[in-house]
């Protein structure tokens, strides 16, 4: 839940308790305030939550077979991968090939923009 929905309804919550308490409905307003209480915990336990998953995903990403060939990497024989996006933001991007139609063909990052040197090819090729 994003920030701002919680303070809203932590404003909610508050102002319906003060009406409570006024109106002399004292023990709703106290169970009211109670589950403020447990939502902003469920909250903080969310995150810890969230938190967790992404370091598991991180040691995942590590247990499978990363191989790092020609400035590119493969993780369980799949890719080739950017090697930028993957060491700097932790994602994995598929490479595309890329003729430059002057004998070399590069791999190429879609996301970063990212170019290696793949292979040469037997001359100009022009894709139609
Ligand atoms: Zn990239």
């Amino acid at each position: 839940m994003a920030a701002k929905a919680i303070r809203a309804v932590g404003k909610v919550i508050k102002d319906t308790t003060k009406f409570l308490k006024d109106s002399g409905k004292g023990e709703l307003a106290n169970d009211l305030w109670n589950l403020e209480t447990e939502m902003k915990n469920l909250v903080v336990e969310n995150q810890k939550l969230q938190d967790e998953n992404k370091k598991l995903h991180e040691v995942i990403d590590n247990v499978k077979v990363k191989e790092f060939r020609d400035n590119c990497y493969y993780f369980d024989g799949e890719g080739p991968f950017c090697s930028t996006c993957y060491d700097v933001r932790r994602i994995k991007v598929r490479m595309v090939e890329r003729n430059n139609n002057a004998g070399s063909i590069y791999n190429r990052c879609p996301e970063c923009k990212n170019e290696v040197f793949k292979c040469e090819t037997d001359g100009p090729v022009y894709y139609v």
